[in-house]
C-alpha cells in the first residue's frame, strides 16, 4: 500500500480509503460477518482510512464499524465520519449527534471529522446554528482531531466554503467525466493551494464507469496496449493526481477489495501517467461524454423555477441515463432522486423565465419535455 500526507494534517493516509456504505446485506440488514471479513481485510492490508456517516445503510454502519474496530483494529486507522448537516436545527443537535457517533463507533474520538454534504443552503443553516463554534469545542476538547467537510454544490460555493474557514481536509466527487462537475479540477486545484488534504468520492461514479458498460468503452479498454480493467482506468487517473491524498471506494465483495488493493499497488504512483495512458482516458471520457443530451453544467442559475422544477437534477439524470444506459433504474427511482416531491419535468408551464436565465443557453422547455418523455411516460 501506498501512503500520502493529508495536506496540512501531515497524517500519513492509505491512497484506498474504506467506504462503509455498500457492505454487502443479508436479510435487509448489514451482514456483520462478511463486512467484519472485508474490513480487516483490508485493514491487514495496508489500508488505513475508514470512512463513515450517520445516515449509511439507515443508520447501521456507524454501530457495525464500531465493532469492527474492536480488536485491535481501531488503533490502526484514521476514522472519518460525518455530522448529519440535514438533521440540524440547532446548536445543540450538533453536541447531540457528535456524542451520538463516538456511542455508536465506540472510540473516544474521531480522526477526520466532515460536515456532510455541503452546498450553499446546508452551509447557511449550519452557519446560522454555530457550526465554528461547534468545531472549535470538539477540536479544543480533543474529540475531533481534523475537521473538514465533503461536498455538493458549484464551484463559487466550493471557494467560499473554503475560504471561510481554516478547515483541514475537503472530501469532493471527482473522476474523469466529472472534472468539470461541482468542484471539479478547478476546486481541486483551489484547495490543493490551501494544503488542505484531500479525499475523493465517487471514483467510478457509483459503478457507472465500470458496470454494464457500452461495447464501444469495452472496445477501448480492450484494444489498448496498456492493460488495465475498467475500474483501474478511473483509479489511475485519481492517482495519477498528487493533490489527491485518499481515494474512497464503497466495497461490497472481498474481490473488489482486493482488485482494488491490486489497483493500488499498481496505479497508485503520483505523476506517472504515460503519454499512452492518457489518450486511453481521454478516449474513455470522450466516449462517455458524446452521450450527454443537454449541455447543463449544473450551474443553477436557472432556479429557482417559480413552479418548483428542479431543472439541474432533470438534467442531470436525462444525461446520465444517456451515458451510462441504466434509463430503467433512473426511471424508477426518479421521483426519489428530484429535490422536493412537486419538482418533475412535466409541471413546467413553459413560462420560459428560465431560459433567460441560463448561461448555456439551453432550450430548457423543450429539453425538459425529453424528461418528460424519457422518465415520466
Ligand atoms: S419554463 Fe418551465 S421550468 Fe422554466 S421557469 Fe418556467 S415553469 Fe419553470
Ligand atoms: S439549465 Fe442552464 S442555468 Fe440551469 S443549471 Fe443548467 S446550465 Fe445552469
Amino acid at each position: 500500500m501506498l501512503y500520502r500526507k493529508m495536506g496540512k494534517t501531515n497524517e500519513e493516509v492509505s491512497i484506498l480509503g474504506f467506504g462503509c456504505m455498500r457492505f454487502p446485506t443479508k436479510d435487509g440488514k448489514i451482514d456483520e460477518v462478511k463486512a467484519t471479513e472485508m474490513v480487516r481485510y483490508a485493514i491487514d492490508n495496508g489500508v488505513n482510512y475508514i470512512d463513515t456517516a450517520y445516515p449509511y445503510h439507515n443508520g447501521e454502519s456507524e454501530p457495525v464499524v464500531g465493532e469492527i474496530l474492536k480488536g485491535g483494529y481501531r488503533e490502526k486507522v484514521k476514522l472519518a465520519t460525518k455530522l448529519p448537516t440535514w438533521l440540524i436545527t440547532s446548536r445543540e443537535d450538533m453536541d447531540k449527534y457528535f456524542n451520538e457517533q463516538l456511542e455508536r463507533l465506540q472510540t473516544n474520538y474521531i480522526d477526520f471529522y466532515l460536515i456532510h454534504n455541503l452546498n450553499k443552503e446546508s452551509y447557511r443553516n449550519a452557519k446560522e446554528n454555530g457550526l465554528f463554534e461547534f468545531i472549535d469545542k470538539i477540536k479544543e476538547e480533543k474529540k475531533a482531531r481534523y475537521v473538514g467537510f465533503s461536498f455538493h454544490d458549484t464551484i463559487d460555493v466550493y471557494k467560499e466554503i473554503i475560504d471561510d474557514y481554516d478547515w483541514d481536509f475537503t472530501q469532493i466527487q471527482y473522476n474523469y467525466i466529472d472534472e468539470e462537475y461541482q468542484a471539479g479540477t478547478e476546486g481541486l486545484l483551489y484547495a490543493a493551494s490551501k494544503d488542505l488534504g484531500i479525499i475523493i468520492m465517487e471514483p467510478l461514479r457509483g459503478g457507472a464507469l465500470v458496470n454494464n458498460v457500452s461495447k464501444k468503452i469495452k472496445d477501448i479498454i480492450e484494444k489498448s496496449n496498456v492493460q488495465k480493467n475498467a475500474a483501474g482506468w478511473a483509479f489511475k487517473f485519481l492517482y495519477n493526481r498528487e493533490e489527491i491524498s485518499v481515494v474512497l471506494s464503497g466495497m461490497s465483495t472481498i474481490e473488489q477489495i482486493i482488485d482494488n488493493l491490486k489497483i493500488a499497488d499498481s496505479e497508485g504512483i503520483k505523476n506517472s501517467m504515460t503519454e499512452e495512458e492518457e489518450t486511453v482516458i481521454n478516449q474513455l471520457k470522450d466516449e462517455f461524454k458524446s452521450k450527454i443530451k443537454v449541455n447543463c453544467t449544473g450551474c443553477k442559475y436557472c432556479v429557482p423555477c417559480p413552479l418548483g422544477v428542479s431543472i439541474p437534477t432533470c438534467f442531470e439524470l436525462l444525461n446520465n441515463s444517456s451515458m451510462f444506459g441504466n434509463v430503467d433504474t433512473i426511471k424508477e427511482n426518479y421521483y426519489s432522486y428530484l429535490e422536493s416531491e412537486k419538482s418533475h419535468a412535466s409541471i413546467c408551464v413553459e413560462c420560459g423565465a428560465c431560459e433567460e436565465k441560463c448561461p448555456q443557453h439551453i432550450d430548457i422547455r423543450n429539453k425538459l419535455k425529453e424528461v418528460c418523455s424519457v422518465f415520466e411516460a
